[in-house]
């Protein structure tokens, strides 16, 4: 992989500028604001296999989804509807942050000295500071119409806590966040934020519930993991008939709640007169990646755009796209999910405690996955080290601290910029900037101050846990 030079915090050298009359911010007006979300599901070229009962492994019907979740997004979850609505009350609470920017990333392309045109969506301008609100809000919006009372989740950096605990505070429902131990200690004020906007918040693995209790039991030091979080939301939603469970990633409503990004950069990338050769982004469970690409995706599948690549970024040491195997998997690390036809390490799989923290998943949305498998989309496994490296540069010439999952995204966008470089090409670049780092400077810290590595896994470690999955079908 082509590398750039090693740029420490104090050999870059700053840019000065000669010319003033560049446009570096393309904003849409409220009034421009997309109203309509976009389902991939009607233009995907093969269809999903089924989701599983965890039990019978039959296919499962919207019924056995009705504890867990309300019906208006089971029925988003099964839609092949290409256009849906949203709701007003909904358009009028994204109208608090929503349009979000569009930067041209002058600095960064005279930093790598690209011919390649560097654009970034920045979502870290919502109140909680990622693309977290599209979904929370749109989830709390239909658990209120539907009557529920307590919303349960899991938060693995904290970003998605707080995005609900914001979204349950503006429809006055209660929410009760599991939060990954590991994040718990190192980021204290994500949880205090979640406290302000209501919501109760734990370290999770708890003794609160039965699957938090069989952890504890195998590992009392457990660092916890989003997997295990999961399994403790769900058991206590399902404990309550006033209390349903809302997940922040990988299932399909969620995706579908977050094409508002890529909706939105359309019409700035239009506005910008260019359109992206490469769309970039971090890659978790799947949901800020399917929120900027599947608009442009759409553009693949349906007007002939060849061409046009779709690069999701994974850490190296959660390598579940480029290392994991297409297979049924559960969601979660106990096995009380549905069975999804997904790239995965294995449920248990347990990922160090690496700072980006949104991208420690075990594994993918069933809708990227089938992309993934389709070579429609591609996907690159990157170190931490270089993605910190990366995310200084961005720091320092744009301006903005990437939160350490962003910094994935620019690390993929790097990359490609210095091909075009290399190749002597121009290009265009679109990346998501899917949220600023302020809560994660403990993170920056320890890259400063040399305590971070890089992970490698051998092959036979990855096999050992998909050996777990032996009796789960194939899919
Ligand atoms: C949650 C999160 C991610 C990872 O989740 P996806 O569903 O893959 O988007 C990435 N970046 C940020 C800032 C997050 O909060």
């Amino acid at each position: 992989m082509p590398r750039y030079p090693r740029l420490t915090a104090t050999n870059y050298p700053i840019p000065i500028f000669k010319t003033m009359s560049k446009t570096r911010k393309i904003l849409l007006s409220e009034k421009d604001m997309p109203t309509q979300w976009y389902n991939i599901q009607a233009d995907m070229p093969n269809p999903m296999l089924p989701p599983l009962h965890p039990g019978t492994k039959q296919p499962i019907g919207p019924d056995d989804l009705a504890p867990l979740f309300p019906m208006a997004l089971i029925q988003q979850e099964v839609s092949q509807e290409r256009w849906h609505e949203i709701p007003e009350q909904v358009q009028d609470i994204y109208k608090k942050w929503r349009p979000t920017p569009l930067y041209r990333a002058y600095d960064l392309e005279k930093a790598l000295d690209t011919p390649a045109k560097i654009y970034y969506k920045y979502e870290g301008v919502s109140p909680s500071g990622s693309h977290k609100p599209n979904t929370a809000v749109a989830q709390a919006y239909y658990n209120k119409q539907e009557g529920v009372k307590r919303i349960t989740t899991e938060t693995g950096a904290g970003q998605w806590g707080s995005a609900l605990s914001f979204a349950c505070g503006l429809f006055d429902m209660e929410c009760e966040v599991f939060m990954v131990k590991v994040s718990y200690e190192q980021k204290p004020y994500r949880k205090i934020m979640m406290n302000t906007w209501g919501s109760s918040v734990y370290a999770s693995p708890t003794n609160l519930t039965e699957a938090g209790k069989q952890i504890l039991a195998q590992d009392p030091h457990s660092p916890g993991s989003l997997g295990i979080a999961i399994s403790e939301a769900v058991e206590r939603a399902v404990q309550d008939e006033h209390t349903k469970y809302s997940l922040g990633s990988v299932l399909n409503h969620v995706l579908m709640h977050q094409t508002i990004i890529g909706m939105e950069a359309m019409k700035q990338m239009e506005m910008a007169g260019d359109f992206p050769d490469v769309v970039v982004a971090p890659f978790g469970g799947g949901s800020n990646f399917a929120g900027i690409t599947f608009p442009f995706l759409r553009h693949k599948l349906t007007k002939g755009k060849d061409h046009l690549r779709f690069l999701a970024i994974e850490p190296a040491s959660c390598p579940k796209l480029t290392r994991g195997e297409f297979r049924y998997d559960f969601g979660d690390s106990i096995g009380m999910t549905p069975l999804i036809p997904m790239y995965t390490l294995g449920h248990s799989f347990v990922p160090p405690t690496i700072h980006a923290g949104g991208l420690r998943y075990h594994g993918a949305g069933a809708i990227v996955s089938q992309l993934l498998k389709d070579e429609i989309i591609e996907a690159q496994a990157i170190q931490q080290l270089e993605c910190f490296e990366a995310g200084v540069l961005f720091g320092k010439t744009e301006g903005i601290l990437p939160a350490p999952e962003a910094t994935h995204a620019v690390a993929g966008a790097i990359r490609e910029a210095n091909q075009a470089k290399e190749e002597g090409k121009s290009k265009v670049i679109l990346f998501n900037m899917c949220g600023h780092g302020h809560f994660d400077l403990r993170a920056y810290e320890d890259y400063f101050a040399g305590k971070l590595q890089d992970h490698h896994y051998s092959d036979e470690q990855l096999t050992k846990n998909l050996k777990e999955l032996d009796d789960i079908p194939m899919g």
